[in-house]
């Protein structure tokens, strides 16, 4: 479950770590002065480029632009509140942020002394200028260990680590997946205060903290939710042509690569190694539970419909109740009625399993390689974004 900034900030703020002074839109006037800050709760980042983080300079200002704010949506996400604060004068800004690296099974921090920017920019144009600390699982980390990676010196640097360790105390405890604060601003004034701040917690651990209460009760009211995309909707559509399998969560984004992929844990690491290779995904779509040859053509077409998109990756761990050979039979279908050539479509199949032998003689026919069980996930992830060759 993703907090919105407020009341990730509340959070922090009830363990002692110093956010801006900030009141919710409506509730109340601010008692401090401006400027302000106004920032839409929206459970997504990159607001400041969408225009979801405004200023003002006085209560008129405030009033306008908060309303303004209220009236729209940002990122696809209507805006139902809005968060003011006191604008900080900005000396530095950081980026601190813990995750889990799924791939070497450890919590991880990650800091970086040009914070306030979009890291995965950074990471791209200066990568040296990202530390990255790998967190011992049931010893933590010493304060030293922290003060190696951040290039800061004398008081700030004391004052900065402890920072760093409570921010890993809460981040642990709560059973976060993601804490991350961008940016984390030094003061004129001299004091570290989290201007920005994206917590995640584990859904299945939310009942072993009954102190989020409300947080996490009246959480649908609060986030409102994305509206569907007209891809999104029609896939729901076509998921109600038929009774027969699933066209599950379907999703869209900006890439040139359409996923088929089984639903579930698989499928968001078939996802996440996509986007390992370099490959960007279009969308992502599970199918499962053995959808007609009808369905599963359809959500190709809609999938071949999106501009850009020139091939697909279908994609699934072993199935036993999904046929292989209806899933082929259906992806050559779509590709064919919307006008193009299977094997130049098809980047990867690799769906072992029920009627395997079948799927893969249809594609066969048609010129389709196909990807046996021996190749693991990851290898068909590759191959989908790499090609055969490498
Ligand atoms: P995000 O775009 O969703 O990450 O929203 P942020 O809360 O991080 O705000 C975007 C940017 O607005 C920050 O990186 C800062 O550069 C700027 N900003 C936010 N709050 C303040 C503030 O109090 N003072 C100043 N000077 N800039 C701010
Ligand atoms: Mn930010």
């Amino acid at each position: 479950m993703r907090f919105l900034e407020f009341q990730a900030k509340r959070l922090l703020e009830f363990h002692g770590i110093k956010t801006p002074r900030s009141v919710l839109y409506g509730e109340k006037m601010p008692d401090f002065s401006p400027p302000y800050v106004l920032k839409a709760q929206i459970p997504s980042g990159g607001r400041g480029k969408a225009g979801g983080v405004l200023f003002a300079e006085n209560d008129k200002e405030l009033k306008d632009r908060a309303d303004s704010l209220l009236k729209g949506s940002i990122k696809g996400f209507p805006v139902k509140h809005v968060l003011v604060e006191e604008k900080l004068r900005i000396e530095r800004e950081f980026f601190v942020s813990f995750m889990i690296d799924a791939s070497v099974k450890r919590e991880i921090l990650i800091f970086s002394s040009e914070g306030g920017v979009d890291i995965e920019e950074l990471a791209k144009k200066e990568p040296r200028k990202i530390r990255r600390l790998e967190i011992r699982p049931f010893y933590g980390f010493q304060d030293y260990e922290v003060r190696e990676i951040l290039d800061v010196t004398g008081k700030n640097l004391l004052k900065l680590s402890s920072l760093i360790l409570k921010l890993y105390r809460i981040f642990h405890e709560l059973d976060a997946t993601i804490l991350e604060v961008n940016p984390l601003v030094l003061t004129e004034d001299g004091y570290f205060v989290v201007a920005d701040v994206h917590l995640e917690i584990e859904d299945e651990a939310l009942k072993r903290h009954p102190e989020l209460g409300d947080m996490v009760s009246h959480y649908e009211e609060f986030i409102g939710t994305r509206e569907m995309t007209e891809m999104e909707k029609r896939a729901r559509e076509i998921d109600n042509l038929d009774h027969r399998g699933v066209a599950g969560r379907f999703i869209e984004f900006d890439g040139n690569l359409g996923l088929l992929i089984g639903g579930g844990g698989a499928s968001l690491t078939v996802f996440d190694a996509i986007r390992k290779y370099g490959g960007k995904p279009a969308n992502y779509c599970e199918i499962g539970g053995n959808p007609s040859v009808k369905k599963v053509a359809e959500l190709t077409k809609l999938l071949l419909s999106k501009p850009g998109v020139e091939k697909i990756a279908v994609i699934m761990n072993v199935v036993s109740n999904t046929r292989v050979d209806l899933v082929a039979r259906g992806v050559i279908k779509g590709i064919l009625e919307s006008g193009r050539d299977p094997k130049d479509v098809i980047t990867v199949f690799r769906i072992p399993g029920a009627w395997e032998d079948e799927g893969f003689k249809i594609l066969k026919k048609y010129g389709v390689k196909y990807l046996t069980r021996e190749y693991s996930l990851d290898d068909a992830a590759r191959m989908a974004v790499q090609g055969w060759q490498s």
